[in-house]
C-alpha cells in the first residue's frame, strides 16, 4: 500500500516556476507540496534576467538574499552584429508611477545558487519540498486530474492528493507526456543546439551587461557575467552544423568561441573553463490547452520559444504568480467552479505575453536590419518595455504592431494597420 499525502496544490518541479508559485501560493493561505527529483544545488543553464523578472524577485521578498548568492548587476543587453562591426544596447528601465521610463538594473545569477535560495524561501514559507521523481499522474472518475505518484530514491511510491496539480518541471514537461495538455509542438527555433559553460579568465567590460554576439540567422553566441570571476559563456547554432563539424562539444565551444564574432575573440584569448561543456537541443516547443479542470502548467513545462533575449527565467517567475492567483480565485472565491476550464484566462493570459515574445523574436531574426532599426531608432522606449519583460499588452505598443506587420509581410499575409497609440 502506497503512502498518501494530501495537500491544496502539487507542484511537479523545484525550479524558479515552482518555487515561485509556491511562495505566491502560500501568501493566500494555501498549502503546497513541490516534489523535486534532483538534489539541489544543480546545475542549470538560463542565467541573464530581465528587468521584470528582477522586480519579480524584488516582489518574492528576495532583494536582500541576491547579496548572498553569486550574482553580477546588469544595466541592460548590447548586441554585437555579424563581424562586429555595429551593435545596438538595451538598458534596463522601469515605468514609475507617472509611467515614465527610468534608469534600473537587473541581475545575472548562477542557477545552482539561485534555484537553491528560491526552493528554500518556498520551505521557510511553509512548503512542503519532498524528494523524488513524479512518474504517474492520478486522476479521479471523471478524468480529472487530482494527484500525482511519487518515485523516491529508495523505490518507495507516495501517492499526493491534491485540489490543484501545478505543473513546474520545465523542458520534461511532466503534463504532457502523461497525455493531460495538449501534444509537444516543435517550436519555430527547434532543431538547434546549444553549447555551453562557465569559464574564469574572461576579458570584462566596465559594466555587466549581457552581450549577445550575432553571426547569422540561428548561429550567436552569448557572454553573461555570473559573479567577480565567471562567466557564462554559450554557443547557438543549428544542429546539423554542428554535427557536420565532427568535434566533440570541447572542442566545438572552443573553436567558435574564436571565430564566431571578433567582439567575442577579444574578450576570450586565454579563459579556462570551470564547468564542463554542456549542451542543450531541441529547446523550442509549444504546448496547448495546458490548464483544464484541476490542472495548469508554469513556465518551461508548456512552452520555450528561443533563449536569446532571457525571457526563460521571467516567464517562469511571473506565471508562478499568476497561477497562484488563479488557483486562490478558484479555490478560495469559487472564481470559475462552474466553468469547464476554471483556468482558461490565466491561459490565454500567458499565451498572450508568449505570442508577444515570439512575434519579437520572428522579426529579430527574419529581419535583423528592420529589427535594429525598430530598436535603436525608431520605437526606442516601445523596445524597452518589451526587453523589460512588459509584454502583456492588450493593446500592442506601436512598437509591437510594426513587428506583427513585418512578419506578415514576411509571411505574404495581409498586414495588420498600425493603430494610433496614446503617448506614455
Ligand atoms: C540554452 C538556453 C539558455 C537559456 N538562457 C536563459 C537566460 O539567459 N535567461 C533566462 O531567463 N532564461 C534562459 N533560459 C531559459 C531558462 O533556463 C528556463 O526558461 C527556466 O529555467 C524555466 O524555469 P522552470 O521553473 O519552468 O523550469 P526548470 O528551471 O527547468 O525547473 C524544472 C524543475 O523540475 C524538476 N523536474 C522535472 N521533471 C520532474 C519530475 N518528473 N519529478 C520531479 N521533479 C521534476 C527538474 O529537476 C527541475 O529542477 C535558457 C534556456 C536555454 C535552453
Amino acid at each position: 500500500m502506497n503512502s498518501t499525502f494530501k495537500t491544496d496544490v502539487v507542484i511537479v518541479g523545484g525550479g524558479p516556476g515552482g518555487a515561485a508559485s509556491a511562495v505566491f501560493l502560500a501568501e493566500k493561505g494555501l498549502k503546497a507540496i513541490i516534489i523535486e527529483k534532483e538534489e539541489f544545488p544543480r546545475f542549470h543553464i538560463g542565467e541573464s534576467m530581465t528587468g521584470e523578472c528582477g522586480n519579480m524577485v524584488r516582489r518574492l521578498g528576495l532583494t536582500e538574499a541576491m547579496d548572498n548568492v553569486p550574482r553580477t548587476i546588469k544595466p541592460g543587453v548590447i548586441v554585437y552584429g555579424q563581424g562586429g562591426k555595429n551593435s545596438f544596447e538595451i538598458p534596463v528601465m522601469r515605468r514609475n508611477e507617472a509611467g515614465e521610463l527610468e534608469q534600473t538594473f537587473t541581475w545575472q545569477v548562477r542557477r545552482g545558487e539561485f534555484d537553491q535560495m528560491l526552493l528554500d524561501k518556498a520551505q521557510q514559507d511553509g512548503t512542503v519540498i519532498l524528494r523524488g521523481k513524479a512518474v504517474k499522474v492520478l486522476t479521479d472518475e471523471t478524468g480529472t486530474p487530482c494527484g500525482v505518484q511519487v518515485r523516491r530514491d529508495d523505490g518507495q511510491l507516495i501517492d499526493v492528493l491534491a485540489e490543484v496539480v501545478l505543473d513546474a518541471s520545465g523542458q520534461t514537461t511532466f503534463l504532457s507526456t502523461q497525455g493531460i495538455t495538449g501534444e509537444k509542438e516543435r517550436g519555430n527555433y527547434d532543431r538547434q543546439i546549444a553549447i555551453y559553460t562557465h569559464v574564469k579568465g574572461a576579458k570584462r567590460d566596465e559594466e555587466d551587461h549581457t552581450l549577445i554576439f550575432y553571426e547569422k540567422k540561428n548561429h550567436w553566441a552569448w557572454f553573461i557575467p555570473l559573479d567577480d570571476e565567471t562567466v557564462s559563456i554559450g554557443v547557438v547554432t543549428p544542429s546539423d552544423y554542428y554535427r557536420d563539424t565532427k568535434e566533440d562539444m570541447r572542442e566545438f565551444f572552443l573553436r567558435e568561441i574564436h571565430k564566431i564574432n571578433p567582439q567575442l575573440s577579444v574578450r576570450v584569448p586565454d579563459v579556462s573553463l570551470v564547468e564542463e561543456v554542456r549542451a542543450t537541443s531541441n529547446y523550442s516547443y509549444h504546448i496547448r490547452r495546458f490548464t483544464g479542470k484541476g490542472f495548469l502548467c508554469v513556465g518551461d513545462a508548456h512552452r520555450f520559444i528561443d533563449p536569446i533575449f532571457s525571457f526563460g527565467l521571467h516567464f517562469a517567475l511571473t506565471e508562478g504568480k499568476l497561477a497562484a492567483d488563479a488557483i486562490a480565485g478558484y479555490l478560495l472565491d469559487g472564481v470559475g467552479q462552474d466553468q469547464e476550464n476554471p483556468f482558461a484566462e490565466y491561459e490565454r493570459y500567458c499565451e498572450l505575453g508568449m505570442n508577444t515574445i515570439q512575434d519579437v523574436l520572428d522579426c529579430f531574426w527574419e529581419q535583423p536590419t528592420a529589427f535594429a532599426f525598430f530598436v535603436h531608432s525608431r520605437y526606442v522606449d516601445d523596445f524597452i518595455d518589451l526587453f523589460a519583460g512588459r509584454v502583456y499588452q492588450e493593446q500592442p505598443s506601436r512598437g509591437l504592431q510594426a513587428v506583427r506587420k513585418v512578419n506578415a509581410k514576411q509571411l505574404g499575409l495581409q498586414q495588420p494597420v498600425l493603430e494610433p497609440q496614446p503617448q506614455h
